[in-house]
């Protein structure tokens, strides 16, 4: 998938904000039932051994980000790649109800749950345009069954932009390119979430 356009917030107390002093990035805040909701969503494709991809879109707040909606984008996918088609309607979405796209969420069908080489590359397009989108990983045959992930930055954000591997799946340097982060930026509240499919349109 690729990262939607995205215009750039100014943020002025981005590196002094007095209630988040320790944090580079302003959280996130997700909807608890995000995660089972798209489990339930995907498990057609998971008893077929495909993946499923959406989006997890939402407000700017201000000093934070909040999840309003997960975009089930019309899609084709193996047992360990997702993509997404017909992106000119997601964007349409996106513009028409003034959403900005906060991060992405796929199932690994039989894999456990971590960032493949493709999900890194993937995600480094999400997180070079927005530094708070994360990427959620469900694997329901696995244990841990969920992971909430972004790149580090500085680190692996670079390391893979800078990346010109030609295969698809391929090693990375062993540093820590990837870090969980459902403990800091990403929260999960009891909010409410608005689920749109357009598989079916
Ligand atoms: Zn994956
Ligand atoms: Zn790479």
């Amino acid at each position: 998938m690729h990262a939607a356009r995205h215009r750039r917030v100014y943020r002025p107390h981005y590196h002094h904000h007095p209630q988040f002093p320790a944090l580079l990035v302003l959280p996130v805040r997700l909807p608890r039932e995000c995660l089972q909701r798209f489990v339930s969503i995907a498990r057609v494709n998971t008893a077929k051994n495909r993946e499923t991809c959406g989006l997890l879109l939402g407000k700017d707040k201000g000093s934070k980000y909040a999840v309003t909606t997960l975009l089930i984008p019309k899609q084709h996918s193996t047992s360990d790649t997702c993509t997404m088609d017909e992106e000119e309607l997601v964007l349409q979405f996106t513009e028409e109800r003034h959403l900005i796209t906060l991060g992405w969420i796929h199932t690994h069908p039989t894999q456990s749950c971590f960032m493949s080489s493709v999900d890194l590359h993937t995600h480094s397009g999400f997180q070079r345009m927005l530094p708070e989108s994360f990427a959620v990983v469900c694997a329901p045959t696995s244990n841990p069954a969920f992971g909430i992930f972004r790149l580090t930055d500085p680190g692996g954000l670079q390391v893979i932009l800078d990346c010109n591997a030609k295969e698809a799946f391929h090693p990375h340097p062993d540093v820590s390119v990837y870090t969980d982060c459902d403990n800091n930026h990403v929260q999960m509240k009891d909010s409410a979430l608005e689920i749109v499919d357009l598989r079916e349109t």
